[in-house]
């Protein structure tokens, strides 16, 4: 499969490895939005969040929580940013499922979601169709 992730639990492609058991490997983004942003992804291959099973995704996140636990006594972070990206228009850029785990400081410079209002009645619009689809 022409997966890159896939590749690197193949040990087709080296990683900066930190944890590995037999349901998960965790390594080092290449290309780290801070020293110590890393990676957790499942050694089978699935696409996203959206599309794991239930199961799965429990037994990754049990995973995700032990490696946050070491990326921030590791890093001696003052905080975890834990996010997992889903689809093109999210920003996901390997389909292989993964959690970033990102260590965060005070005062360390990184922008914050742009936090917007709802306009009058939004709000109670927008929840009505979540709610729609999730009693679907
Ligand atoms: P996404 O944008 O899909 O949420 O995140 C993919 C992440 O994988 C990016 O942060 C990117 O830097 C990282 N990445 C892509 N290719 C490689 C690679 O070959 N090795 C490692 N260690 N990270 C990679
Ligand atoms: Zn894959």
């Amino acid at each position: 499969m022409d997966c890159i992730f896939c590749k690197i639990i193949r040990g087709e492609i080296p990683c900066e490895k930190v944890y590995e058991d037999e349901f998960v490997l965790s390594f080092l983004d290449i290309n780290p939005v801070m020293p110590g942003h890393t990676l957790v992804i499942t050694k089978e291959h699935h696409a996203n969040i959206l599309e794991v099973a239930e199961g799965t995704l429990e037994r990754l996140a049990t995973r995700v929580q032990k490696v946050a636990r070491g990326v921030k006594d590791g890093t001696l972070a003052d905080g975890i940013f834990v996010s997992t990206l889903s689809g093109e228009a999210a920003g996901q850029s390997v389909f292989h499922i993964h959690f970033h785990i990102i260590p965060r400081y005070e005062n360390d410079g990184l922008v914050n979601w742009p936090y917007k209002p709802y306009a009058p009645g939004e709000r109670e619009e927008v929840a009505k169709k979540i709610k729609t689809a999730l009693s679907s």
